[in-house]
């Protein structure tokens, strides 16, 4: 993703503290009191700027979604989009995915959706790919038992490895799309990633892998 500098992100982003969390990991077992209610809680890692987080908010009122992005001048756009829509379910972090389990207790999390992450394709950067079964351990940990990673993609090799890492990981695939926008797959909502890449006709690689128990 191509960053535009904006030096005052940091500082706004604080003003808003209701929308991007302040201080996480003083609400580690406890982000249901955070939201004032006990709706299932859904993450997005590598959240960019929230269109996605925004519209399955707008879509399922009844679950709670915390989006992870460690850009501050990325997640602007996101907090911006929640300001304006006033949506009490929808809340940010801006920490880098690494850092969750000290913001999050085991099994606090019901989902985890990650959509388009960045690919490192270069073997030696295997360790950053948020499909890496180094993050598939960190998510299994916070997830509830028989937890689900619902994952989208572009890229092909990312998708090929991905399908591989949550299999060697022993989880089993389920709605495995290989071409989501062309399938009979109800509910899509569009990240800002996918919209760009689909309107150039690029496929749209979809998965679902569940943690066995
Ligand atoms: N999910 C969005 C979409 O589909 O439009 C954004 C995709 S963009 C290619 C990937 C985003 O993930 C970037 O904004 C990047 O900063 C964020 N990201 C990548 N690794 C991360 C990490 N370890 N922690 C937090 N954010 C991360």
């Amino acid at each position: 993703m191509r960053l535009r500098h904006k030096p005052w992100a940091t500082e706004e982003l604080e003003r808003h503290p209701h929308i991007v969390i302040q201080n996480p990991s003083q609400h580690k077992g406890k982000w249901k009191e955070l939201f004032g209610n006990d709706h299932p809680i859904h993450v997005e890692v590598g959240t960019g700027k929230g269109q996605f987080l925004v519209g399955m908010g707008v879509l399922h009122p009844d679950i709670n979604y915390i989006g992870i992005e460690k850009y501050d001048s990325v997640l602007l756009t996101a907090m911006e989009r929640v300001k304006e829509s006033e949506q009490p379910n929808v809340k940010f972090l801006n920490e880098d995915v690494g850092e969750l389990l000290d913001f999050f207790s085991d099994e606090e999390i019901d989902r985890v959706y990650i959509n388009f992450t960045d690919p490192w394709p270069k073997n030696r950067h295997e360790k950053r790919r948020l499909t890496y079964k180094g993050y598939l351990r960190l998510y299994e940990q916070l997830l509830k038992r028989n937890g689900e990673v619902h994952f989208k993609t572009d890229n092909q090799g990312l998708f090929e490895y991905s399908l591989e890492s949550f299999a060697n990981y022993g989880m089993t695939l389920h709605q495995v799309s290989l071409d989501l926008h062309r399938s009979n797959y109800k509910g899509n909502v569009m990240t800002e990633y996918e919209e760009k890449f689909s309107k150039k006709g690029m496929r749209i690689y979809r998965c679902e892998a569940q943690f066995r128990s």
